[in-house]
């Protein structure tokens, strides 16, 4: 019932020139692959180009971060509204090095969750424990927090249509990957807590996927993992042979 979800994160990489050459590889490269949710996400420079790139094929554009605001004097920030015309059609939310280096909050998470969707835009939204969370064994407890304060106020039918990528901090950069152990856990507990606060309905619809070091060859064993619904892939997005081979293995018919 959820199609695997992957998302490629370029994070500060790629001109525009080079950002558009990828797409139009990747969107020859892709072109039969229907059963698989498949977005990019460019610098703020390139989503216009991007999305340009990518009109009419099966491959959709995210910001990596957006303000909460409309508009207004608030240097070097870009509204929901500009994205959306830029031609985004998610945005990434809370990832880790936001929270780490740019002061992002679950407070900040929340109102940037709450305007995405009245942007009209869908909202990735990254959670997960640090190593020192983890080795507290505070794991279970960090994603509580994150996704009670993080997506306070929304609607069950906004949840539904969330994705919400587990990124434990410790495995994002590092070539280390979370066992499908460890992500079968955490996205369970995720799921549960959905199911939960939300409701069954919006806990079955909402993706949640996994990142942190997913690679071609490790990409099969996590979605093979009930509740990974696909990934959020940094490093290995970069290149078109490999991120096109991740979605290609993340089929549900894949051997
Ligand atoms: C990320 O930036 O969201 C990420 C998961 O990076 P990487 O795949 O390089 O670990």
């Amino acid at each position: 019932m959820r199609i695997p979800f992957i998302a490629g994160n370029w994070k500060m990489f790629k001109t525009i020139h080079e950002a558009v050459v990828f797409t139009k590889e990747l969107r020859s490269t892709l072109k039969d692959v229907a059963d698989v949710e498949i977005v990019i996400a460019p610098p703020f420079t390139a989503i216009h180009a991007v999305a340009e790139a990518s009109r009419n094929t099966n491959i959709g554009v995210a910001a990596q971060d957006m303000h909460w605001e409309r508009e207004g004097a608030f240097t070097g920030e870009v509204s929901p509204a500009m994205i959306q015309e830029a031609g985004a059609a998610y945005a990434i939310i809370g990832h880790s090095e936001r929270r780490r280096l740019f002061g992002e909050t679950d407070a900040t998470v929340n109102r940037k969750m709450m305007a995405a969707f009245l942007a009209g835009l869908t909202p990735i939204v990254c959670v997960g424990e640090t190593l020192e969370e983890r080795e507290r064994g505070e794991t279970l407890a960090v994603l509580d927090r994150q996704v009670k304060d993080g997506f306070d106020r929304l609607a069950a039918e906004q949840v539904a249509e969330l994705v919400v990528a587990y990124e434990p901090v410790w495995a994002i950069g590092t070539g280390r990957n979370a066992s499908s152990a460890q992500a079968g856990e955490a996205h369970a507990h995720i799921r549960n807590r959905l199911r939960q606060w939300f409701g069954a309905d919006a806990a079955d619809r909402c993706h949640v996927i996994y990142g942190g070091s997913v690679k071609p060859d490790n990409i099969r064993e996590l979605i093979l993992e009930p509740d990974v619904d696909g990934a959020l892939v940094g490093g290995a997005s970069l290149d078109v042979a490999s991120f096109a081979e991740i979605v290609t293995r993340s089929r549900t018919a894949a051997v």
